[in-house]
């Protein structure tokens, strides 16, 4: 279910990868277009998706995405969902422009509450999605999951660095 931002009180990427097992990622026109003509590419619709191979992304090594900051713009913003479009609860204003931002609460680490204050801890990650679709930024830094470590196993850092 995709529920407005201000009733979001917190969300982090543990890099568990659900999300990349459970949906298909549909692709921006100039993302189809590098990979026109390639197996990873399927219609539906009249829209383009990453293909599955299976039921996996072919881009996902385990529980990780090995594209890193070129992954698509959808993977980059989930769970977010960044909208023209909505209802006043998920209004936000980024430098004079409205948005309508929802969460996907299937990720089990959107926690939810019933106060439309808006949680501090959300705002700056809407704030980076919001620059990503504009094409302000293409690294992600809050969108992601975190090394937590400042000496993991090379396996570990490996695993935390690549994925959503
Ligand atoms: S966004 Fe959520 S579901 Fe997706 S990998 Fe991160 S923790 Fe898992
Ligand atoms: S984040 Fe990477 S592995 Fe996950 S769906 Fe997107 S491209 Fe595939």
């Amino acid at each position: 279910m995709h529920v407005p931002w201000r009733l979001v009180a917190s969300w982090h990427c543990d890099a568990c990868g659900a999300c990349c097992r459970e949906y298909r990622v549909r692709l921006r026109a100039y993302e189809y277009l590098k990979l026109k003509g390639t197996a990873l590419v399927e219609e539906r619709a009249n829209r383009f998706y990453l293909k599955k191979i299976g039921k996996l992304c072919p881009f996902q090594k385990g529980y990780l995405c090995s594209l890193r900051d070129s992954k698509p713009v959808a993977c980059k913003l989930y769970p977010f969902s960044i909208l023209k479009k909505g209802d006043e609860r998920a209004l936000f204003e980024y430098e004079g422009e409205e948005f309508f931002v929802y969460v996907d609460d299937f990720c089990k680490n959107v926690k939810l509450k019933k106060d439309l204050k808006p949680s501090a801890e959300i705002l700056k990650k809407i704030e980076e999605a919001i620059e990503i679709v504009l094409g302000k930024r293409v690294k992600l830094n809050l969108l992601t999951a975190k090394l937590v470590s400042e000496t993991p196993e090379p396996r570990l850092l490996h695993r935390r660095r690549l994925m959503v």
